[in-house]
This record gives structure tokens, C-alpha cells and sequence, in this order.
């Protein structure tokens, strides 16, 4: 088998156009958002304009990152200090370390095998726990019954902020992930599907919500310069009410971001054809089960995950080490410390221990891959085919 050698981190670079909004920003020396010359909309402003309007939503704030987004949105809902904050118990250490921003105690919700929240075990933690929020991460892409989640939450009154730093672009039944709660928070970190480095995007149709977070986000008094913002008046009390921690997003930032957004439903089609080739392939192979995915469901196929029910820990190393060895980077979930991103819930040791056994049992057969757009689609015949043949030869040994 003759190995792979893309680059699992490699993006693509920034395009030209962007890099001349880039440097337009840069020679103009203005790259404060504030910095605007008379009644100019800056390019923080624009992008929130353009994002707004992107995601269908009323609101939108551009800020520091993908984790800012989350604290902010969750003290924006008054969520503080000894509240309890559902979240999934598959999901990447920002998710809890926002809620620990804020100083409140994520209660942790099980998962199923399509890697989505399992809404009865929700059930049972909103019952348990009268939690003040549920912080959904749509993790690694894969949306859970968007009608039958709202349904339930509206049934206990517990309001919902959806974590979209993998479903940017992505929808339920023709609706954008993102629109079906009080907030959706998204991230431009690197390797997501927009790139500024970093960066976060708030989304919300929630006049109050959205002054108080734009606030706290360190609008000072020029919240006017917003370029989604809700009416000037919403701001006469929250405004004084609400402190400032900073964390704005820059005009060099907005102006790459601006430029790519154009991009982003081209970028989907690609990730998409490159995600589908693998999965298609994946998904006849014994022993691997691939999560479904609901007709409803429109995703981004950014990364790709397969689970391995019946292997041990050993089959699991041996597929993750002989598919390095070709050149395929696998991420397990399983390993009992974290390495690079795959930190799973056991490692979050600022959080109360919580007991998930079926996620666990699921953690230790899942593997993950990222799928930048740099790889063709002959480099993703070639990562299935190495994928399909590390398995094959793994399950063969254990099996012997
Ligand atoms: C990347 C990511 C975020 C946000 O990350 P930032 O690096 O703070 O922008 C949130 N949730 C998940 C699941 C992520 O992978």
C-alpha cells in the first residue's frame, strides 16, 4: 500500500482577494472596529451585516472566538455562578470551559451512536438538574433531531444556545443550524470552515440578548456602529447595566472573513464530495458502523467519524498507529489521556466527575479525521483506501 502524504492540518491559503481587503485594512491603518471615519461601516460591521443576513438571523456580533461567543452568550441569559449548564458529553474542552467562564457546573447529556444528544437521557437531566440553559454542541457536524429537541425544551421551559463551530452552513429541514434557539455561536478558528486565525460569530433574534451581549463584548457607548444590532433604544438601560469584558473582533480579522463568507456554500459542495466519497466507502466495510444521517439534515462534511463497536482498546491503537504509519491521521477518542484535540469528557477535571457510560462505551471505538479542503478527491480515494485496509488488517489480528 503505498502511503499517503497530504497534510491532515494543511488549509488552504488565504485567497487573493482576501489578502488585498487584508491589506487595503492594513494601509489604512484603521484596524479597530471602532476606527470608522464618519458614517462609514467598518468591515467588522459589514461582515456582522453579511453574517446576519447569511444565517437568516436578526442579530449578529463578531467577536474574539468561538469559546468568547459561548461565555457571552450564556451571561448575556444571566447564566452565572452555581447554575447548572447541560451540554453533550462528546464535545471539545471550549464547550466546558465556557460554562466555566462563567462559573457555572456543566451537567453532561449521553450520546448516541450517530454521535448526536440522545434526548432521553436530556430528559432525564432536565428533570435531575433543572439546569438554566442547554449549550448543544452540535459536535463534529452531526445535528440531532432539531423539532423533537426544541419540542422537549419547550415542553420544561429550558432555553437553548447551540454551539455551530461545526455546522457553520449547515441546516435541519431547510433551517440553519444555529437559528433554533436563543443563540447560535460559530467559530472562524482555522480549522473551522471560515479562517481568520481566530474568531467567533454570535447570531440571535433576541433584541435584549443581543444588546447585552454586544455590550459585554466592549461596545462601549458606540453600540450604533454595530452592523446587526438592535435599535438604539434597546440599549437605554442594559447599556449601564452590563460590563464590558472585552473581546471584539479586529477589521483585519472581518475583512478576510467578508471575502470567504462568498465562498462558503462552494467550500460546502467540495468538503461535502470529498466527506461523501470516503463515508460511501467506509460504510460497506465489516465491523465499522458509519452515523446515519437524516434525510432532514444538511451537513458539512468537514471531518469524518466511524465507530468500531465490537474492537478493544488494542485493535484500536493498532488502527490508529498502521494507519500513521501510511499517512492517515486518525484521531481515538478512547485513549485514556488527550492528545492534540480529542480531550474527552474524563479530562475535564474542573468539572464534577459524571457518570456516561454509553458515551464512554462509544468514545472507545470512535475515530475521527480531519478533511481539509487542500486534499483532492483522488487523495480521498486514497485515505479510504488506506482506512478500509488498516481496518481489514487489524480485525484480521484480533480475530487470529
Ligand atoms: C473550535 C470549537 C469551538 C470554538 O473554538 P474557538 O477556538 O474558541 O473558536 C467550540 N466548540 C467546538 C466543538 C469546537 O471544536
Amino acid at each position: 500500500m503505498q502511503p499517503f502524504t497530504g497534510s491532515f492540518t494543511q488549509q488552504e491559503p488565504i485567497a487573493e482577494d482576501a489578502i488585498a481587503a487584508a491589506v487595503e485594512v492594513l494601509r489604512s491603518g484603521r484596524l479597530h472596529r471602532y476606527n470608522t471615519v464618519a458614517d462609514e461601516l467598518g468591515p467588522v460591521a459589514e461582515l456582522e451585516r453579511a453574517y446576519a443576513a447569511y444565517q437568516g438571523s436578526d442579530y449578529c456580533l463578531a467577536c474574539t472566538s468561538g469559546g468568547y461567543a459561548m461565555a457571552t452568550a450564556l451571561r448575556a441569559l444571566g447564566v452565572g455562578a452555581g447554575d447548572r449548564v447541560l451540554t453533550n458529553g462528546f464535545t471539545l474542552a471550549p464547550v466546558p470551559g465556557a460554562i466555566a467562564a462563567v462559573g457555572a457546573e456543566a451537567v453532561l447529556v449521553e450520546i448516541t451512536p450517530d454521535l448526536v444528544l440522545d434526548l432521553e437521557d436530556l430528559e432525564a437531566k432536565i428533570q435531575a438538574t433543572h439546569p438554566k440553559v442547554l449549550l448543544l454542541s452540535n459536535m463534529r457536524g452531526h445535528l440531532c433531531d432539531m423539532e423533537a429537541l426544541v419540542a422537549l425544551l419547550d415542553r420544561y421551559d429550558v432555553p437553548l444556545i447551540e454551539d455551530c463551530a461545526h455546522t457553520m452552513g449547515a441546516s435541519w429541514n431547510g433551517r440553519k443550524s444555529g437559528s433554533f434557539g436563543i443563540a447560535g455561536c460559530f467559530s472562524t478558528q482555522t480549522y473551522k470552515h471560515m479562517n481568520s486565525g481566530e474568531g467567533g460569530l454570535l447570531t440571535s433574534d433576541d433584541p435584549e440578548f443581543m444588546a447585552r451581549a454586544i455590550m459585554l463584548s466592549g461596545s462601549y457607548m458606540m453600540y450604533e456602529r454595530h452592523g446587526a444590532a438592535p435599535p438604539a433604544e434597546v440599549f437605554h438601560d442594559i447599556r449601564l447595566d452590563t460590563p464590558n469584558m472585552s473581546g471584539r473582533m479586529d477589521n483585519l480579522r472581518a475583512a478576510i472573513l467578508l471575502t470567504q463568507l462568498g465562498a462558503l456554500e462552494t467550500n460546502i459542495d467540495r468538503w461535502n464530495a470529498r466527506h461523501d466519497l470516503i463515508a460511501d466507502r467506509m460504510r460497506g466495510v465489516a465491523g465499522v458502523y458509519v452515523p446515519h444521517r437524516p434525510a432532514q439534515e444538511r451537513y458539512v462534511g468537514s471531518s469524518f467519524q466511524f465507530l468500531m463497536p465490537e474492537a478493544d482498546a488494542k485493535t484500536m491503537r493498532a488502527i490508529v498507529a498502521s494507519a500513521k504509519e501510511l499517512g492517515v491521521e486518525l484521531k481515538w477518542f478512547g485513549a485514556d489521556s488527550p492528545v492534540g484535540f480529542t480531550s474527552n469528557h474524563q479530562s475535564w477535571r474542573y468539572i464534577p466527575r459524571q457518570d456516561l457510560p454509553k458515551t464512554d462505551a462509544l468514545l472507545a471505538g470512535l475515530l475521527d479525521m480531519r478533511i481539509p479542503l487542500t486534499f483532492s478527491l483522488e487523495d480521498c480515494a486514497h485515505v479510504a483506501d488506506i482506512l478500509v485496509h488498516v481496518v481489514g488488517q487489524a480485525l484480521q489480528k484480533g480475530a487470529a
